[in-house]
This record gives C-alpha cells, structure tokens and sequence, in this order.
C-alpha cells in the first residue's frame, strides 16, 4: 500500500468564500446578525400570539417524512428560507408551555429577562469552565451560587456549580457522597471491597435519575433502596433509620439518603427535618432533589414548607422547573465546598493546579463538564428584572392554582383523586361505574391519547399502585380553574366513550 502524498508547500489553502465568512459573527457581519435573530423572534412571537392549542396532535410517523426529506447537503443560504422551512419541520407542531391547557409535564412558560439571557449568552458564547474563556460570566455564577445556597441556608462554607439538570445535578451529589463514604478506603483493594456495599437510600417515589446514577458511579444493581411513603407519599422517616440500620447489620454502608422535596408525580415533600436529624446522628449523606420544589426557596407564602433543607449536605435545584427559565437551567449546591475536590482535575492545557495558588477562578474545577454554557446569566437577568418576589409569586400562583383543580377533581364522582399535592401536580383517574368498572385503566390511557391527538389539551399519565392514571403538572399561572374543568370534561367524554363502545361489544359480541 502506498501511502498518498499531498503537495504542501506553494499551496495556499483555497479561502471560503466570503458569505460563508459572512455567517459567522463578526464585526463586518452585525447587521445579517440582527436582521437573522429578529426574524426568527418575530416567526416564534407569531406563534406564541396565535396558537390556539398546545400541540397539533401531529403523530411521529406523519412528521418524520418532512424531517427526512430535508437534504443537509444543500444549504438554502439564508435565515429567512431557513426559518420557512422550518415552520414545516418544527415551529408549525412544536408543543407549547405557554399554552394554558398545556397540563403534562414539568415545563414552564419561560421568563421574558431569562429568554434576553439566553440571546445574550449564546452571542458572546462564553464558557464557564475557565476565568479565561468567561472573565466576568465566572463572577456572576459564583454570586447566583451564593445567592442560592444562602436562600437554602446552607452557611459560610457552602459553594456549587450551575449544571445542565437535575439528572446531572443529582449524579454529581452522588459521586461526592460516594467519594466521602470511601475517603477511609484507602488503596484500590479497600475500595473494591467497599463499593460494592454502598447503598443509596431514597423513596419509593423519588426520581430515576438516583438509580441511573448509581449505575454510573459503578454501585451494586441493588443499591438503590426504595424506601416506603405514607399516605401523603412522603418517605417513611422511621422506615429510613430502620433501614439503616438494617443495612449496618447486615455490613452494608449507606453512603446517602436521598430525599426528595417536591416528588414529580405527587408534589409530596419528604419530612426534611426528621431526615436531617438521622442523616445527622448517623454520619449518612444528606441529599435533598428539589429539582421541582425549589421555588419554594422564592415562595413569598410557602418557604416553610423546605424546613429543613438548610441542614443538607447537598442539594439540587431545577431552576428550568419552577423559576419560569428556560431549559437549560440547573445547579447543585453543597454545604461544604470543600467536598467539590472529588471533581476536581487538573489539565495543563486548561486549568493547572498553580492557577488554585494564584486564586484564579475555573470552575471547572467544580463541574463534571468541561466547556459549558452560561445558564446563570437568564437567572441574572430574571432576578434583576423582576426580582425573587415576584418569581416566587408566579409559582405560589400555580400551587394555588393546582390545590383548586385538585377540590374541583375531588368533589367530581366521574373521578378519583390522590393525595393532594404540596406543589402543583394534581393525580387522578376516571373512574367507570357499573359494568364497564374493569376497563379503568384501558380508558385512562385511551382518554389521554384520544386528548393529545385532539391537540386540545396535553396531560400526562403515571402509574400508582399498578393502576394507570392521569396527572396535571400545572406551571402556568395562565391556566385557570375554567381551564381545568375544560379538560375534565374532555378526559370523561373520551374516556366515558371508550368504556361505553366496549361493553356494548361486550354485551352484542358475546365469547364463545
Ligand atoms: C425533573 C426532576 C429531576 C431531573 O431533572 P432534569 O432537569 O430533568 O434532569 C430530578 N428529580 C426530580 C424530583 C425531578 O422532578
């Protein structure tokens, strides 16, 4: 085989062109920049003013085709094309948060100021992980991380880092409590021995994202336990210390307990104080996942309902949840900043222990990611618009909001309801009378397909106790009570039909 050569030297490499040049932001190029970005504004704004639905109810299989036509190796040249296809692939049947029957999941309508951030921050394209790629982005960060770590309450030591979510926050506060269970274990035979007997205690209610991080960080398949709730689907704090117990019986280390302030389906907030007196009397890592409950930090009515929290040895915040930012918006916030070292490694290239001596601030020192965006600048720009009352406000509106839907679903005989919820999610199910009582699960999943494709409302659907339910997630303070009856009424006609079609079969169709 003959290795080819290519002529190097009296070659010039041939230059781009000169639009291509004009595509990347520069000082000869500010004005296509303006012109591009308020086009694409002015195409979403028109979008925000008229959709009359939160999604179209397009399906995979009708959408996928425009997707795959597009040819990526024909460039249509400019922003204004771009975005008129775009309409087609994306924009026409994109699902919109701040549409009011928009009741699924947990995605908010986003904050104006944040949405500034976002255009600004994109722009200048700093990155966080070093003070030379971010100068003044790091500050601001650093002083979001003291704002929010002092709105815990978490002391003079506390520190943290702004993350891409709450899976990533809550990976992070694992590895760090699982480096502090293993700082005894000194030598690769003692950790070996030890890291298959760390488990991880955490409810039964809490969020995938514990057991997926512990399957990260090399723990036992079994690590994880599911501890139990009470009625109100909070953890059973005298379960938790049984159970640690328990596992030092059985010579097994409980490296974190995990609790969960603010569950995603129920809302339910584990008891804090209880868990940070055993977490405290037993040496065990304390976690709390307020991914979905830390606008309760901002809450002008309800902050005491995080009682507690500021005796955490970390916490996860989601501010893309319930401070109205955009995705994505996130940060995990520790009591002793000093635990952060167990992400810390030093690159010659990029942040080289002598930076430490000198007190340059990197970040990345921090962080689990390298290059990274500045998030923190929407949550700035919110804060400085409209500051934390009225942001807190917002989201006390939506807890309103879903403690009234919840009366409205309770007192209504079509449905049954499940715990209330300290938060704003509402669970529930038609419930079917008389002959068709055995197609319940049948014609809840039915009636909440049968919605979405109608495109009228979107809710979601979970599981309790082995039954199929439905769920409002509520973060908009636009949705209404009205609205919620709408829905009501829409989910009992789908789901009322359903059961009425099958036992008419049933009864004209006999077996046999
Ligand atoms: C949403 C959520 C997470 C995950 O956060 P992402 O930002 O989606 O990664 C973790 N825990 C709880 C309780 C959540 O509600």
């Amino acid at each position: 085989m003959t290795v080819p050569t290519y002529p190097v030297e009296n070659t010039a490499p041939s230059p781009a062109p000169a639009a291509a040049r004009a595509h990347l932001l520069h000082d000869g190029s500010v004005e296509q920049y303006r012109r591009a970005i308020a086009d694409g504004v002015d195409r979403v704004a028109r979008r925000v003013a008229t959709v009359d639905r939160p999604v179209t109810g397009i399906t995979p299989a009708e959408l996928a085709p425009l997707v795959d036509r597009v040819d990526l190796n024909l460039p249509l040249g400019d922003a204004g094309a771009a975005l008129d296809e775009l309409e087609d692939v994306y924009l026409r049947d994109a699902v919109w948060f701040h549409h009011p029957r928009y009741l699924a999941h947990l995605n908010c309508p986003v904050a104006i100021p944040a949405l500034l951030g976002e255009a600004v921050l994109t722009a200048v394209n700093s990155s966080l992980d070093t003070w030379d790629q971010s100068a003044g982005a790091t500050l601001i960060e650093r002083r979001l991380i003291d704002w929010t770590a002092e709105r815990i309450g978490l002391g003079p030591s506390a520190d943290g880092v702004f993350t891409s979510g709450g899976s990533q926050s809550n990976l992070q506060a694992l590895l760090l409590a699982r480096e502090e269970a293993c700082v005894d274990a000194v030598g690769p035979a003692a950790r070996a021995e030890l890291l298959p007997r760390l488990r991880v205690l955490t409810s039964a209610a809490g969020h995938f994202s514990v057991q997926k991080s512990a399957k990260l960080l090399g723990l036992a398949p079994d690590a994880v336990i599911a501890v139990p709730t009470d009625a109100r689907r909070r953890i059973r704090a005298s379960a938790v210390r049984d159970e640690i117990a328990r596992c030092r019986q059985a010579g097994l280390v409980v490296m974190a307990v995990v609790a969960t302030a603010g569950t995603t389906d129920f809302g339910s907030i584990d008891p804090l104080t209880e868990l940070a007196g055993i977490c405290a009397a037993t040496g065990v890592w304390l976690h709390v996942d307020a991914a979905y409950g830390c606008g309760l930090l901002i809450s002008p009515t309800r902050r005491h309902l995080l009682d507690g929290i500021d005796r955490a040895d970390s916490v996860t915040v989601d501010f893309h949840k319930s401070f109205f930012q955009p995705v994505s918006s996130s940060a995990l916030l520790v009591r002793d900043r000093r635990a952060l070292r167990h992400a810390t490694y030093h690159a010659d290239y990029l942040n080289p222990a002598r930076m430490v001596e000198q007190r340059i601030p990197n970040q990345v020192d921090k962080s689990l990611q390298t290059t990274r965006r500045f998030d923190a600048l929407k949550l700035w720009l919110t804060l400085r618009v409209m500051g934390p009352h009225a942001l807190g406000a917002l989201f006390d509106e939506v807890v309103d909001r879903a403690a009234d839907a919840w009366q409205l679903v309770s007192e209504d005989p079509r449905f049954e309801v499940v715990t209330r919820s300290e938060l704003s999610t509402v669970v529930f199910r038609y419930l079917p009378t008389g002959p068709g009582r055995d197609l319940a699960d049948a014609a809840n999943l039915h009636a909440r397909e049968a919605l979405a494709a109608s495109g009228l409302a979107v809710v979601a659907g979970t599981r309790v106790d082995g039954r199929h339910f439905l769920k409002f997630t509520l973060l908009n303070p636009a949705t209404t009570v009205e609205d919620v009856g709408y829905v009501l009424d829409l989910i009992a006609t789908h789901a009322g039909r359903y059961v009425h079609d099958h036992v008419t079969a049933d009864l004209t169709c006999p077996v046999g």
